[in-house]
């Protein structure tokens, strides 16, 4: 999915800049570096000592002349934006815009380009009309423009928060195979199993019952439970139906605790 993000600069006027958004894209695993009409030299000592061990990327940066150019084997472009413009356009927030790239790069020819402008005047209206939408990384309303780079280096972050969110759900999957849950028949069957076992240990009577069945319905369907958990719990009510045949009840234990107990009547 990283690999199929591509950072788009436009314009951009310091080396440094170059040099700093390689490194934070390699920091978060991204490679693509686009360079529309730099406005510098984008090889120099300090866009490559910037860059700090990510200077493949700054080498391996296309330069190309147009946005056009840049973006034209990709399927969304977002225009990174630090204002708000006279023309509404479709608005997504850093993290929404992560969201949609596992969905947006699931076809093996797709490609995001994330668009970035000029140090002092950003991206032209003509240019973020070009884009699909736009992202704004949310800032103190009155102090909202962030140097080029960490303005790269957050929406890079988002993608790598998304990218592992995707990695991670998918590894679960691997992990652990969907259990089937248990059937509404398995679990009225729990219930009876339940209810017959709680009666015997003497916890539950059935001339009483203070809606403790409900309740433990209630808990045990907002659980979900699998059919294997479902069997483990039967498996524990056997035994303690078990145990409990050869044992006084819980009431006759609460009635008379033994003498080396605290008198609480547990044993
Ligand atoms: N002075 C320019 C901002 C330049 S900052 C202006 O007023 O538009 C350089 C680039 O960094 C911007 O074009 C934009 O792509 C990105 N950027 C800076 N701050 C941002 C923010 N808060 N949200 C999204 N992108 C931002």
């Amino acid at each position: 999915m990283l690999e199929r993000i591509r950072i788009v600069l436009i314009g951009t006027s310091h080396p440094g800049n170059i040099g700093a958004t390689a490194r934070a894209m390699h920091n978060m695993g991204l490679g693509d570096l686009t360079l529309v009409s730099p406005r510098c030299e984008p090889l120099t000592s300090e866009s490559i000592s910037r860059a700090s061990g990510a200077d493949h990327i700054v080498h391996g940066a296309r330069v190309v002349e147009t946005l056009e150019e840049a973006v034209a084997d990709c399927t969304l472009a977002v225009g990174a934006s630090a204002r708000s413009r006279t023309l509404p356009w479709p608005m997504i927030t850093p993290r929404a815009l992560g969201e949609r790239l596992p969905t947006e790069l699931a076809g093996p020819e797709s490609r995001v380009a994330l668009v970035f402008g000029r140090e002092d005047s950003g991206l032209s209206n003509a240019e973020l009309q070009r884009c699909h939408a736009h992202v704004h990384i949310p800032t103190n309303p009155d102090f909202s423009s962030l140097n080029l780079a960490a303005a790269v280096q957050v929406l890079a972050y988002e993608c790598r928060l998304a990218w592992l969110a995707a990695a991670g759900a998918e590894a679960e999957q691997d992990e652990e195979p969907h259990q089937p849950l248990a059937s509404h028949e398995e679990l009225e069957h729990y219930f009876a199993h339940l209810e017959r076992t709680l009666i015997a240990i003497g916890f539950h009577d059935p001339a009483l019952p203070r809606q403790l069945m409900a309740r433990l319905r209630r808990f045990t369907l907002r659980a979900r439970p699998e059919r294997m958990e479902l069997n483990i719990l039967r498996g524990m009510l056997t035994a303690t139906e078990k145990c409990a045949a050869g044992r006084p009840s819980a009431d006759q234990a609460v009635a008379a605790p033994r003498a080396d107990q605290d008198g609480d009547g547990k044993a």
